[in-house]
């Protein structure tokens, strides 16, 4: 993509009203645009960066027999009151309107009663299950506080998983594939190593769920780690005494720390598949209710957490996996031929190898593009100037670690 081609200007300044990290820096660098407090616009190279972590998601989503959906936003009321989750006292985050008739309607603010009621009409027998179904959908939630930039939304995408099983056992069987993957999407964007599944409160039916929490300053949960068995717990269950005998943690060896939670992982039972009417018929030809799980993910929220971990002082700094583009390629001398040429040329040769390529055709002086470059925080930039063109060799800058490497064009191509 030319950068003279794309609509969106990064800014000096943070916005005076954000205080979240990432929202500031997101903003500035035209990735996202705040509507109003706790929603967000993604523009282009937000975009694009949300786009990688939706597309590792689902490929390991995929990968454990995901099959993919795009339900309603609109929810009808009658499924949520059989699950008794209409009721403003019981979820406080709804967001509610009206038909023209008067009738009122839901903003979905997760799926698991209009999954199951929808389940009902394509599971029957034993022969049916397992099924594991999920998507990327939006969800409205009224949530109170919206401090933390895109990482609390009121508006927000979210991964969905849910499964449908015949019993526990085999439940606990996909349960644990689920955070397999899991593992693998937070290794893959770049934050495993800071990331530990995590013990927390678990509902009606399993004592405990996990949640995904990523150590990080600007968190809102406090868990505690056990650093050798790359555990936690949340300070929900913190003062539990049978966590610990179920987790083999020791209470007295454990490190506090504000985490984020990227993601979760519950057993619902059947929860949702007894009052929704979702059940099969067994070998014997008995009625038995279907043993759910639900996961969730916020690809936002994980995009916020990257920035929370990898930003620095000048902006910007994306793990190769979810940059917008892996080369910010800057041109310092538009209105030079033979530096516009060589640029030309190295970016049509980049396009052409397969790279994704960000490509700085402005008529700008280098110390701005420099900056703004530092800001966009793609993993390298390749400068074309005067020196290219006099000895060949085209200067790389590895955004990270700030490396400077030198390569010819027949280099950096079989790179
Ligand atoms: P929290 O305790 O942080 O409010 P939650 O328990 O409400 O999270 P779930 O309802 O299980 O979270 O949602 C699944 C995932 O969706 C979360 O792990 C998180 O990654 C993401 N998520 C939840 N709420 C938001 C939000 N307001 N904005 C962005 N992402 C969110
Ligand atoms: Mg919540």
């Amino acid at each position: 993509m030319r950068q003279s081609k794309l609509f969106t200007k990064t800014r000096r300044e943070p916005p005076a009203d954000e205080v979240a990290k990432n929202a500031q820096l997101l903003v500035r660098a035209g990735y996202i645009h705040k509507e109003m407090a706790g929603v967000y616009d993604f523009l282009p190279l937000g975009l694009r960066t949300l786009n990688k972590i939706i597309g590792i998601i689902r490929e390991e989503m995929n990968a454990i027999d995901g099959e993919e959906v795009f339900l309603s936003t609109l929810q009808d009321p009658k499924i949520w009151e059989k699950s008794g989750r209409w009721d403003d006292d019981v979820v406080d985050v709804w967001f509610k309107t009206r038909l023209k008739n008067g009738n009122e309607l839901g903003l979905g603010n997760t799926h698991e009663e209009a999954l199951t009621a929808l389940m009902s009409e394509h599971i029957a027998s034993y022969k049916d299950l397992p099924r594991y179904v999920y998507q990327f959908q939006n969800k409205f939630r009224n949530e109170t506080r919206a401090k933390s930039g895109i990482m609390r939304a009121r508006e927000f995408i979210m991964k969905d998983l849910y499964s449908f099983s015949k019993d526990s056992a085999s439940h606990n069987e996909f349960y644990e594939k689920v955070a397999g993957a899991y593992e693998n999407i937070f290794e893959r964007v770049g934050i495993g190593a800071k990331t530990y599944r995590t013990f927390a409160s678990g509902g009606s039916f399993s004592k405990y769920s996990h949640e995904y929490q990523t150590v990080c300053t600007a968190g809102e949960d406090t868990i505690y780690i056990d650093s050798t068995k790359r555990l936690a717990l949340n300070k929900e269950v913190y003062d539990d005494t049978e966590v610990y005998a179920v987790t083999g943690m020791d209470k007295e060896s454990l490190t506090e720390a504000k985490a984020i939670e990227v993601g979760n992982i519950f057993t619902l039972g059947t929860r949702f598949s007894e009052a929704l009417g979702l059940s099969y018929k067994d070998v014997e030809g008995r009625s038995v209710p279907v043993f759910m799980g639900s996961y969730g993910i916020g690809p936002g929220r994980l995009m916020g957490a990257i920035v929370e971990l990898t930003a620095d002082e000048k902006g910007l700094v994306w793990p190769e996996a979810v940059a917008p583009f892996s080369v910010h390629l800057v041109s310092l001398g538009q209105t030079d031929d033979e530096i516009k040429k060589m640029a030309d040329a190295l970016y049509s040769d980049l396009v052409n190898a397969g790279i994704d390529v960000l490509y700085d055709d402005r008529d700008l002086r280098a110390g701005e593009k420099f900056v703004e470059s530092d800001l966009l925080g793609i993993p390298r930039r390749i400068v074309v100037g005067k020196n290219a063109v006099a000895t060949g060799a085209f200067e790389i800058i590895e955004r990270a670690t700030g490396a400077v490497m030198k390569r010819s064009r027949a280099e950096l191509l079989t790179k």
